[in-house]
């Protein structure tokens, strides 16, 4: 073959290859089950007044149209409310999460189980999912907790930032609000955590404080999930967890998602207020895949419920961003769908009750 011949087919090929590589990308994202653990959009439409809907770029960091951009299949929706906000107020935010579900029967679906988050992520919907973030909603009632349950709520952080009666949170343990004879769980709080597993409702170790933690890993029968919470190792917060506490995690089939918020993922954030890039987001899953596998590992943005996020992360249309830094970090294909979803379906099914 002439030489000019061999250069033009080389020059061809790294033409095409420039092209061709977004595709495999796009074909990996947009195949892989997406899943995000924590969204607190729910909270700000009910203060704001805007609807999940509508277009909302540049106000929020999420709306029904760019999670479809994101590639997202499955939210789950936070019902929340500060730690004077209770079960009333869940109802509320419950409702709206329905009532989206309800204006938009063609793109969203409510999902209870990992049957039918499957099922509507087949049909091209957004599965919308619930979980509670701040045990304090349950009023210390598990009559309340099981109508949570029936309203579809699949897992519930024990704590917020304040603790409740039965169980103290990782800012007051810290803080020395709550003495260290009074924290951890008592015995209602042991009684919680019994009931979610008999219910099928995931136990989320976000928020708590570290007494709290042992003692919930020494009852649980379940695997459990962390829905928004990065490594400690990094950004020593006293929400992020610690080594031990991921190792933990580890041994009990667990899953930690991490949280995107600057100040979680970079220790220098408050004080320079720049956004860290987005490979430091990659660092937190790095460090936990390679500390206890690629298994335990998964994606809870806390978009909508954090003031700061990592470059080129400006909201949920931003997910396929993660997908092509984790290539660039080596991961394989398989290894990026378990992080990207496939690690929350497996530890969903295991505590499903169905
Ligand atoms: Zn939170």
């Amino acid at each position: 073959m002439p030489i000019n011949m061999k250069a033009f087919l080389f020059t061809t090929a790294l033409l095409m290859g420039a092209t061709v590589w977004a595709q495999p990308l796009d074909r990996l994202h947009r195949k892989a089950l997406v899943i995000d653990t924590h969204n607190d959009f729910i909270s700000i439409s009910l203060s704001n007044r805007i609807a999940f809907d509508a277009s909302l770029q540049g106000r929020t960091h999420s709306d029904l149209n760019r999670m479809f951009k994101g590639g997202i299949d499955a939210q789950f929706f936070s019902i929340f409310g500060g730690g004077d906000i209770g079960f009333a107020h869940a109802m509320q935010e419950i409702d709206s999460v329905y009532a989206i579900a309800q204006r938009n029967p063609d793109r969203v679906a409510l999902a209870t189980s990992p049957a039918e988050l499957k099922k509507a992520a087949r049909s091209g919907k957004l599965a919308a999912l619930m979980g509670v973030e701040g045990g304090h909603m349950i009023e210390d009632d598990l009559n309340k907790l099981q109508t949570l349950y029936n309203r579809g709520v699949r897992y519930m952080t024990l704590t917020w930032n304040n603790s409740t009666l039965w169980a103290s949170s990782a800012a007051e343990e810290t803080s020395g609000k709550i003495p260290v004879e009074k924290r951890g769980l008592n015995s209602f709080g042991q009684q919680v955590v019994q009931k979610m597993n008999e219910m099928g409702m995931m136990v989320d170790i976000s928020h708590v404080g570290e007494k709290t933690f042992w003692d919930v890993m020494k009852i649980v029968t379940k695997p459990v999930i962390a829905s928004h919470s990065s490594v400690y190792h990094f950004a020593p917060v006293p929400r992020n967890l610690k080594d031990d506490q991921i190792d933990a995690i580890g041994k009990n089939g667990g899953v930690i998602c991490v949280n995107f918020y600057s100040g979680f993922l970079d220790s220098t954030f408050d004080k320079k207020s720049a956004r860290p890039p987005l490979s430091k987001l990659i660092d937190h899953i790095d460090y936990i895949a390679k500390r206890i596998g690629v298994d335990h590992v998964g994606l809870g943005s806390d978009f909508d419920g954090i003031g700061s996020s990592p470059q080129e992360l400006d909201g949920v249309q931003d997910f396929p961003k993660i997908t092509r830094a984790l290539l660039e970090r080596g991961y394989s294909n398989k290894d990026i769908r378990k992080i990207l979803g496939g690690n929350v379906l497996r530890v969903f099914a295991a505590n499903d009750r169905k």
